[in-house]
């Protein structure tokens, strides 16, 4: 996402970006259960990492909140209640008991929405596929399903004794076909499209929005007999987005960009285990109501693996990036090129450090000789004053530059293409450049790797006299004046070793 809206931004759109955390998310609650520690707590502290971490990868947001914490708290509880509000005004919701397991690790004295062994304390067996899955969702399926309809459930804290009924809402879209449009209108790929299908055709348009619970955002009714959260996966996922947009235009005067009369182009970006909860929560909450939209392009990513094997939380794979990023002398845009380039769009990936290693290294040869190249053809000339591009050059420039716009397409967006324009681009500098091919070199380059690479095309464009970020439109501006320090990439060539010590141990190479 970071790539794309640099992208957009170099072709002139204006953009803005937003990012949260879940501080309500089921698992917090059974991971602080565990430690003994306060859930909000043990959120935020995991959120300040997160940012740190993307952070140390040049990717920051206009807004990066944990909406649960704190001051924030109130705007999400405000936003939240509107759209639950106006689902039910709407007549979107429904109430409906559902058999949920209880189960014998909290005492029979406490609140009875505290018993129900559900979300991360619920193991089962998938009834779609009969895989091994757990709390509401399949990953290896996709499929959502209620407790009461998964094969096999235990408790992964104690024993269940008894399932009893709890009413909680639902979301319902009325008119036939409803959701298959509004995906066809947001262009999800055909993979994805056939998990939201299946789901339907088994389900019909309706998912759970609320479940019983303490540590959430209430929202109380008189239908239901126990307290109700807002469910992390259907409408609390898009007070997400709502709130994002809240916030990005409280005191602009202008109206939330989710809202029905807002022209602004939204997009998202998840991955294929949160198929069900964008396509039917986020959508379903979206097409019920009559205040704010769905989205218009929601992007899915397949799994990473690392050296073969799949992350699991659970056995302690996370892997922080700015451990990555972090390793003396390593250069962050050439790593963001390594990144963008097994994104897996298509199919799983797999993130192997030696190949990692070969990877980052190979690019990080052929730029750095080529800025590096260029660079001392234009230090030979007194000024810039007048420095032209070079119009064959051009002819080039514009055919790599429209072959990325293809990748990405919001249609059809492959980020793992991107890089290959810029690749190629390396093949047009030659042995010993003269300063006006070294100057429409590095012109070119700025713009091609400004979102792959921000860090040295930014400082590149900044030298030849250009001001902002890079942008295609001011290609053939003739540069004015040479500022600042000869631009070269950060950092050196890379080892195996440098990688391997920041996996976790059974999983170096
Ligand atoms: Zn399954």
């Amino acid at each position: 996402m970071d790539v794309l809206q640099k992208h957009l931004k170099r072709a002139g759109h204006h953009v803005r970006s937003g990012l949260t955390t879940d501080g309500f998310e089921n698992h917090v609650l059974v991971r602080a259960a565990r430690e003994k520690v306060d859930p909000s707590d043990l959120a935020h502290g995991f959120h300040i990492k997160i940012v740190e971490d993307l952070a140390s990868l040049g990717l920051v947001f206009d807004h990066f909140d944990d909406p649960a914490y704190g001051r924030n708290l109130q705007r999400f509880s405000n936003v939240s209640k509107a759209l639950m509000g106006d689902l039910l005004a709407a007549g979107s919701l429904h109430f409906r008991a559902a058999r949920l397991p209880v189960d014998d690790a909290v005492p029979a004295a406490m609140p009875r929405e505290q018993r129900f062994c559900i979300g991360g304390w619920f193991g089962a067996t998938c009834p779609a596929c009969e895989a091994s899955a757990g709390s509401f969702f399949c990953e290896h399926c996709g499929h959502h399903f209620e407790p009461e309809e998964a094969l096999s459930p235990v408790s992964r804290r104690g024993r269940i004794v008894e399932w009893t009924d709890n009413i909680s809402a639902f979301i319902s879209i009325s008119g036939n076909d409803r959701l298959r449009r509004a995906w066809e209108d947001a262009a999800i790929e055909a993979c994805f499209l056939d998990i939201a299908k299946r789901y339907v055709a088994r389900k019909g348009q309706q998912m759970r929005v609320t479940a019983p619970g303490l540590h959430g955002l209430a929202w109380n009714s008189r239908h239901c007999n126990t307290q109700q959260i807002l469910f992390s996966y259907s409408s609390l996922l898009y007070a997400h987005s709502l709130y994002c947009g809240h916030k990005d235009t409280e005191g602009s005067g202008k109206p939330n960009p989710f809202s029905r009369e807002s022209d602004a182009f939204l997009i998202s970006a998840t991955g294929i285990d949160n198929t069900i909860p964008m396509l039917v929560g986020v959508t379903g909450c979206a097409l019920g109501q009559n205040s704010f939209r769905p989205f218009d392009r929601i992007f899915f990513n397949h799994f990473l693996r690392l050296n073969g094997s799949k992350f699991s939380t659970s056995r302690g794979h996370v892997i922080w990036a700015g451990e990555i990023a972090r390793i003396p002398n390593i250069s962050v845009d050439v790593l963001r090129v390594y990144l963008a380039e097994i994104c897996p769009e298509e199919t799983e990936t797999d993130l192997v450090s030696v190949q990692l290693v070969d990877r980052y290294n190979a690019i990080f040869d052929s730029i750095s000789a080529a800025v590096d190249r260029c660079t001392e053809s234009i230090n030979r000339v007194p000024a810039l004053t007048g420095c032209y591009v070079d119009a064959a050059m051009m002819i080039t420039l514009d055919r790599l530059y429209e072959k990325q716009c293809a990748a990405f397409s919001l249609d059809h967006l492959r980020v793992s293409q991107a890089s290959r324009s810029v690749v190629e681009w390396i093949e047009y500098v030659g042995a010993a450049p003269d300063h006006q091919t070294a100057y429409t070199w590095l012109m070119g380059f700025s713009i091609l790797a400004w979102p792959l690479m921000p860090r040295i095309t930014q400082a590149v464009w900044y030298w030849l006299g250009h001001s902002g970020h890079p942008r295609a439109a001011w290609a053939s501006r003739p540069s004015t004046e040479r500022r600042g320090t000869v631009p070269r990439i950060d950092g050196s060539r890379l080892a195996a070793a440098d990688i391997d010590r920041c996996l976790p141990g059974r999983i170096a190479a």
